[in-house]
């Protein structure tokens, strides 16, 4: 079991700067303290687990011996890295508090707790002057980092700096599987605490370690439970940890844009509260240390490139000094690029540190282990000239050797160049704080008049989370913004609203764009619009995060390790207007002092209340409030007191009206109460009843969905594939099933699950396993959908019921015939590899479409691509071609044939013609004996569209788009009293993507209403 962090270990060539001997040129040497003696029964043991001389340095093949402070094994009862012994988060916190009390070297620190209640710690040590005063060193380092206070003076700076100790945050377990590093964080944490050697005396003295021992603590006690379970069954195969967190799984390495993760917001606390220099993350996946701190191209292009040289010089330094200890395979360049700043470590780059993982080799646990390796992992590269073995037994104290020497040496090296190295962390912030006017832009405004009030006040408060500060202006302001762009027809091209207010609209050619981007026009922004202004110390997470990404095809990086576009303005679908006139810094504006909220509460008297539907997704949470109230939703825009409505608005009746008022503002959102309902059309809508299904295959991407139902309140069943397979009556249950994306195996594993050859595989609470279970439970996870399982959803939409599928569950959909008249194409050329995509409404009138404007940008990760069809199946089922060809005969190319000998046919039929995203209109002949032909009721509705090719990328890569471009996005496919609704792109993505969630929400909510506004075809 290994990381998939690094998925491909051959590297794309690349040229590099080695800037490893700018500084500190020699590395200090470690020499023991011939006056402390070494720990001989703990030395004899890291001697015996270690399998060979090189898999260890001189800095980690001993133990210094203290009279005072207590080595792990006190803890673990047996040396760090012992075979058969893995440590819960408890009893790695539990150490470190026994070395706080036994030493004035280290203090232990409560960080904050995880979903499941477990706690965070962070740990720092240093000599004991420089912690007894770690607050006063601590305010030192906030004026640093903050370089306003003293009106960004270097002398002061300098002053300030001469009395510094930097802090190097280092983090471990963030991924369970990757068992290695709690036990050599506590050993790391001992040696420096207790290691007189001049060389750990000079780390001590020169920087403030701070460790996370394990970050994801509720996916560690799971793994150790899953090992503990396979240690007692050492002749069967283990479950795999199926839940880390209690959300996701490797993508809690994902989420330092959006911030939905108890861990993340307590890891940005814990960086900011110490105001750390350095956040290094510690992974294991290929052998035998890849410091991808180096990494590969493209770098993310809103650092300060003084950051991109340090990661040089720590990169190849570090890794330096291993290969000088003859320790193989130990290499800084390699397959991972730096391009999306959502990775924990990220937390450090984008706040004026310096970020590093090391990719380390695990056995995931702590078996001892014969390892072979491929030829690719041993082959010596330009970058790997000291390359793993091709065979070796690997102990998880050759892991932790690596572990503790990379940190090491990393340590002193930073220790040495302290000054330095503060002094960029000085420089990097100030030029933050000067990149408004230097590099710009000089803010970023979000216009008080937006049309979704909740949907701009979220993402503010994400900016806040961040840390970034937000001003609102306390009267109108006029600045110079991008001019708008003149379309064909003379009118101002709206495109998508982010994009065209940002004046990036992307269907421009990038030559006619740079011409178009000198001209500028003024605009005015009302007062109570908000700025993120860009000369703060944040500047550059706020700019990566509302800032376009683009990402050429022709990059010499052709496999791109994340998502490569994420625009958050557009992903939200808010207003957000990039601003390089710097007149705008001095619009009258003051700092919040607390969170955005949208203003709420209730205007106006009257026994109805209305509520406009813009897309909110407050408005899910307000449903599910008053359960028992009476909803309806209007089938048209309409005005009352004087107000506009959107479709989809909601019309309450009989809630209670203080509670709702309450309800109103704490949500931050604006009702209007009416003495009598408007004279529009509505339909009533409940509060369905949700069936939420997961497999046993993979919970990643579906938890991302999971975490957005549980903070808005929207209660639901969460339900395995093998409880759909044994319910016959899912309908009686259940109004609205939601299955969102697997991530694993495609539509046959889902139907199949695990291979049934071996034992059965639990996941559930046992005394033996006390961590398993809780988040749902079964004796056995092999067993998938099944047949049974495909036929029980089958009979629930037929009943009735709403099955919402994305990406490969639609793909589940349309292969098991779901879908009728739904086909998928697999895609040729196109690379959407996590992108940001125009997509458009073609059928307002659909209830799923309610609270939306025309276009919308969707995150799409390769979705399928579908093509409609009024017939099933059978030749009738293709797409006549786009263009026929003439055959060969007389005349030009578009001149008609003309048979000779008899006058020409007069009644040349018109081939029928349709839009990508249409069905193609029946011919006289399909309907001649329509057996195939779908009744127009039942035929597949589009509501939403991928945009044209020309427009179809807002931010991101993308290539050979013009095989996704048109194509139906999210189609409403009625079956009997029932439906299926098919998504390509992915609506609820790493709460990144809030402004499509209200797309499922507006499914839920009208899930027996679907048909409204329909217009069928003729025949
Ligand atoms: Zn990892």
């Amino acid at each position: 079991m290994t990381c998939d962090d690094v998925r491909r270990t051959i590297a794309t060539l690349a040229l590099v700067v080695i800037g490893s001997s700018l500084l500190g040129a020699q590395g200090a040497k470690y020499a023991p303290d011939p006056r402390q003696p070494n720990d001989e029964e703990y030395t004899r043991k890291i001697r015996e687990y270690t399998t060979e001389p090189f898999f260890t340095s001189p800095l980690v093949d001993h133990l210094p011996a203290s009279k005072t402070v207590p080595t792990p094994s006190v803890v673990l009862g047996d040396v760090a890295g012992a075979p058969g012994i893995l440590p819960y988060s408890a009893d790695v916190h539990d150490y470190m508090r026994r070395l706080e009390k036994a030493s004035r070297r280290a203090r232990v620190f409560s960080i904050g707790k995880s979903e499941e209640g477990r706690e965070m710690i962070a740990v720092a040590i240093a000599d004991e002057a420089i912690l007894a005063k770690y607050d006063e060193n601590r305010a030192r380092l906030a004026r640093l980092a903050d370089p306003r206070s003293f009106n960004l003076d270097d002398a002061e700076a300098e002053r300030v700096m001469a009395t510094t100790v930097p802090v190097y945050y280092i983090t471990g377990a963030l991924h369970a599987g990757e068992t290695g590093s709690p036990t050599a964080l506590m050993e790391l944490a001992y040696r420096l605490v207790a290691d007189e050697s001049p060389y750990i005396r000079a780390i001590r003295r020169s920087v403030i370690t701070l460790i996370t021992p394990v970050v994801e603590v509720d996916g560690r006690d799971r793994q150790v439970d899953v090992y503990k379970w396979h240690l007692a069954h050492p002749k069967d195969n283990w479950p795999q940890v199926v839940y880390w967190g209690k959300y996701v799984v490797h993508d809690n390495n994902r989420d330092g844009m959006g911030v939905k993760l108890a861990l993340t917001r307590n890891v940005i606390g814990a960086f900011m509260d110490h105001k750390a220099q350095v956040l290094h993350d510690l992974h294991e996946s290929v052998p035998y240390l890849y410091d991808n701190t180096v990494g590969d191209g493209p770098y993310n292009a809103w650092i300060d490139p003084i950051l991109a040289d340090e990661w040089q010089m720590l990169g190849y330094h570090n890794m330096g000094e291993l290969t000088r200890f003859g320790m193989p395979g130990a290499f800084a360049h390699g397959d991972f690029d730096t391009w999306t700043p959502g990775y924990l470590m990220f937390i450090a780059a984008m706040r004026n540190g310096v970020s590093r993982l090391y990719e380390t080799f695990g056995n995931g646990g702590a078996d001892t282990v014969e390892r072979t390796l491929s030829p690719r992992e041993y082959a010596r590269t330009w970058y790997r000239q000291n390359p793993p073995l091709p065979k070796a037994k690997w102990s998880q104290r050759n892991n932790n050797n690596y572990q503790q020497t990379g940190l090491l040496t990393a340590l002193s090296y930073y220790g040495e160049n302290s000054r330095t190295f503060l002094r960029n962390f000085y420089l990097k912030a100030k030029r933050s704080v000067l990149k408004a006017k230097t590099e710009g832009p000089a803010a970023y405004v979000f216009p008080a008049d937006d049309p979704r009030p909740g949907a701009q006040a979220e993402l503010l408060r994400v900016l806040q989370r961040q840390g970034c500060e937000v001003s609102r202006a306390t009267a109108a302001f006029t600045v110079d913004v991008p001019a708008k762009r003149k379309a064909k027809d003379g009118k101002d091209d709206e495109a998508a609203p982010g994009a065209a207010a940002a004046g990036t609209a992307t269907d421009a050619k990038p030559a006619e764009k740079k011409k178009e981007g000198k001209r500028t026009e003024p605009r005015q922004f009302p007062a109570g619009s908000y700025l993120v202004r860009m000369d703060q110390p944040y500047s550059r997470l706020a700019d990566a995060l509302l800032d376009h990404q683009y990402w050429s095809p022709n990059d010499p990086q052709k496999y791109p390790y994340d998502d490569t576009g994420w625009t958050f303005g557009e992903l939200f679908n808010v207003q957000v207007v990039r601003v390089i006139d710097p007149r705008v810094l001095d619009a009258a504006m003051q700092k919040l002092a607390g969170e955005v909220v949208a203003p709420g509460g209730i205007d106006g008297t009257g026994p109805v209340m209305i509520v406009n539907h813009d897309a909110d997704p407050r408005l899910m949470a307000l449903r599910y409030r008053f359960k028992d109230a009476s909803f309806d939703v209007a089938e048209e825009p309409f005005e009352a007191a004087g107000r506009k409505f959107n479709r989809g608005s909601f019309i309450i009746r009989d809630a209670d009206g203080d509670t709702l008022r309450k309800t109103a503002i704490e949500l931050g959102l604006k009702v209007q109460a009416v003495a009598a309902a408007p004279g529009v059309r509505t339909h009533a809508i409940g509060a369905p009843r949700i069936g939420y299904v997961h497999t046993w295959l993979s919970t990643q991407d579906e938890g991302w969905w999971r975490l957005e139902l549980d903070a808005l309140g929207v209660p639901y069943d969460y339900i395995s594939t093998q409880v759909v397979a044994a319910t016959r009556d899912l309908r009686a249950r259940y109004d609205v099933i939601l299955f969102p994306p697997v991530g694993r195996g495609g539509p046959q594993a889902i139907v199949a699950g695990l291979p049934m050859w071996g034992n059965p595989l639990p996941w559930k609470t046992t005394p033996e396993t006390p961590n398993i279970g809780k988040i749902d439970s079964t004796d056995d996870m092999r067993p998938g959908l099944g047949w049974a399982g495909l036929a029980n959803l089958e009979a629930f939409v037929r009943a009735g019921g709403l099955l919402v599928t994305t990406d490969d569950t639609s793909d589940l959909a349309v292969s098991y015939g779901f879908a009728p008249g739904v086909s998928i194409t697999r895609p040729q050329r196109l690379k959407a590899p996590g992108t940001v995509v125009r997509a458009k409404f073609v059928d307002p009138a659909s209830p799923i479409a309610y609270g939306y404007g025309d276009d919308l940008s969707v995150y799409t990760s390769n979705g399928p691509i579908f093509t409609l069809s009024n017939t099933l199946g059978g030749r009738w089922g293709r797409r006549a071609s786009e263009e026929p060809e003439r055959p060969t005969g007389r005349g030009t190319a578009d001149d008609p044939d003309q048979p000779q000998g008899r006058p020409p046919a007069r009644d040349v039929p018109e081939e029928p013609k349709a839009e990508k995203w249409q069905a193609l209109p029946l011919t006289d002949e399909q309907l001649r004996n329509p057996v195939y032909v779908i009744p127009p009721a039942q035929r597949p509705r589009v509501v939403l569209r991928y945009g044209d090719a020309r427009d179809l990328l807002v931010s991101g890569l993308l290539d050979g788009g013009s095989e996704l471009a048109q194509h139906a996005a999210v189609i409403d496919v009625p079956i009997e009293k029932g439906h299926v609704l098919l998504f390509s792109p992915n609506p609820v993505w790493r709460g990144e993507t809030q402004g499509s969630y209200f797309l499922v929400f507006n499914a839920i909510l009208n899930f027996d209403q679907l048909g409204s506004g329909r217009t069928l075809d003729a025949r």
